[in-house]
């Protein structure tokens, strides 16, 4: 249900619900000629002449073009501007914090980029507070809200974050600090999460189907609308957008694919079982596998092609194919973007994770995988911002 009251900033008449109608109409239809308005909405000329100057006026929608009918007057096109408000989306990663504005289309108008100590939480909420009221504060369009994407599990109404164990976070009320220091509304979710919503925006609409995919007997592009950001690091993590939304299950859960068990007789997690998928993937796993004692060593070795770099690599590829493959089978995405710190492996992590998935759900239908995007993170942020708002297209 989009918030159409935020959009067209009339409410509570007669005159809203129709002035969403048009709004409506024009952001899902548009460019559109005032005429086609009137014959789409069955109100009357001067109802949508009065709606559509309180639009223009509120920048809501601009004028873009003319058609040339083959008889007739040249008519004006109206179309929706998302660029008439913005939205502020943090990534908090674990070197860096990506914070970046964004218009309602997700396109990025404004960044920064910010070290901070993850350790000491009140210098997180105060130097985050710091530079998104300085943002915020630039000459332009409207500041709606923040949304952040953040490390660890966060409550399902994305207040708090419950328990972050890699940075020793318990019960942190970000959301409601964060709105007391810049009076803007603020939403969390984690940070691997929200960055499939970004992505989802980076993609483009449709993709070409797979040459030579003998099961499909559609010519049609697939529609970009389902899709699974995997957050690889310490732990794992994956993002799941179902129809163009973000999907967090009842609990919040939806996509914790960490400490799922892969291996029942493998290495002791730091949850109390036993092998889990983040105890055999996750980094210090995969570095500990091939024998060397550094990230930068491993990443070093894979370059040159070591051959017990290269084969824990495909060690790690083949464990993925296995987790993803049931969630492939689930959910059916046209694209998995693979994130997080572990992407600096390269072709070489990703090649092998592509070949178990087509191993592992042989059935599945096209499915590229694909490096994520680097703006995806802060960008989601922002995306999950306005789906919480219902203003997300
Ligand atoms: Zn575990």
């Amino acid at each position: 249900m989009v918030n159409w009251e935020l959009l067209t900033g009339v409410s509570g008449s007669v005159r809203a619900i129709n002035t969403a109608r048009v709004l409506a109409t024009i952001r899902e239809e548009g460019p559109i000629s005032r005429s086609e308005l009137i014959a789409r909405s069955g109100l009357s000329k001067a109802t949508v002449s009065g709606i559509v100057s309180g639009l223009l006026e509120r920048d809501s929608v601009r004028e873009t073009g003319k058609t040339q009918p083959s008889r007739g007057r040249s008519r004006v096109l109206l179309e929706f501007n998302s660029a008439s408000m913005t939205v502020i989306g943090v990534q908090v990663a674990d070197d860096r914090c990506q914070i970046v504005r964004t218009d309602l289309a997700g396109s990025i108008i404004d960044r920064r980029d910010v070290t901070v100590d993850l350790n000491d939480v009140a210098e997180v909420t105060t130097t985050l507070a710091r530079i998104i009221g300085e943002l915020a504060d630039r000459p332009g369009r409207t500041v709606l809200g923040v949304g952040l994407g953040v490390p660890g599990v966060v409550d399902h109404s994305g207040r708090q974050v419950i328990v972050a164990l890699s940075h020793n976070w318990h019960d942190v009320d970000l959301a409601e600090d964060l709105e007391h220091a810049l009076g803007l509304p603020v939403t969390l979710a984690n940070r691997a999460k929200v960055a499939a919503l970004g992505q989802l925006v980076t993609m483009p609409a449709t993709a070409a189907t797979r040459s030579g995919d003998a099961t499909s007997d559609q010519p049609s592009p697939r529609q970009r609308t389902d899709l699974v950001y995997l957050y690889l690091g310490s732990g794992v993590v994956a993002g799941i957008v179902i129809g163009g939304r973000l999907h967090f299950g009842h609990d919040g859960h939806a996509g914790d694919l960490g400490h799922v068990m892969v291996e029942p007789s493998g290495p002791r997690c730091v949850c109390g079982t036993r092998g889990c998928l983040q105890a055999l993937v996750g980094r210090e796993a995969i570095v500990a596998d091939a024998g060397v004692r550094t990230w930068d060593e491993l990443e070093r070795a894979v370059q040159r092609g070591d051959r017990a770099a290269s084969r824990a690599v495909q060690r790690a590829g083949d464990r993925l194919g296995m987790a993803l493959g049931h969630l492939v089978a689930a959910v059916s995405p046209s694209v998995i973007a693979v994130g997080g710190p572990s992407v600096s492996l390269g072709d070489p992590l990703l090649e092998a994770i592509d070949g178990a998935i087509r191993r592992c759900a042989p059935t599945a239908g096209p499915l590229d995988i694909v490096r994520a995007d680097e703006d995806a993170p802060p960008r989601g942020a922002a995306m999950l911002w306005l789906q919480r708002a219902g203003l997300l297209a």
